[in-house]
């Protein structure tokens, strides 16, 4: 068994479903690295690049979800998922704008939390598009 099956699946449908030789990923409890064979296991991710690696290598901006591990699958199941060419550089620049005005207002705990996240976001799909 030297292949996982990396299945990403968001509200919008199925992001991508091939074989890879090793996930890199970034669950809430730390950076978890993923082989053939490992232990089942289910973690909440953060809102993160996922990396796919293998002779194609893949690199997806996850906003949070879940990631299932089998010994031969890995599925991710994310509120949105986007590959580097998938990102509008425009958009995520201006969330992150949005959100860091929002940041700076004086605002109730709980929309200054949904600005944090936002930016979060944001900067995570910028991030995913420069080291592309
Ligand atoms: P925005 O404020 O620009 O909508 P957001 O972080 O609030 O950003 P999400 O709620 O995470 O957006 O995503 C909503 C949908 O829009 C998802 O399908 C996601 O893939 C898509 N999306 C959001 N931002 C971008 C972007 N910069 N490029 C491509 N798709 C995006």
């Amino acid at each position: 068994m030297n292949t996982l099956t990396v299945s990403v699946v968001t509200p919008d449908g199925p992001v991508l479903e091939d074989t890879f030789e090793m996930v890199s990923c970034k669950a809430e409890s730390g950076e978890l690295g993923i082989l053939p064979g490992h232990i089942p296991l289910v973690a909440p991710l953060s809102i993160s690049a996922v990396r796919l690696k293998g002779p194609n290598p893949q690199r997806i901006a996850v906003s949070g979800g879940f990631l299932e591990v089998r010994p031969d699958k890995v599925t991710i199941l994310a509120q949105s998922a986007e590959r580097p060419d998938e990102i509008d550089v425009e958009r995520a620049r201006a969330a992150k704008e949005r959100a860091e005005r929002r940041l700076q207002a004086k605002q109730d705990e709980i929309d200054f939390r949904r600005a944090e996240h936002a930016l979060k976001r944001a900067l995570n799909r910028l991030d995913v598009v420069e080291n592309r």
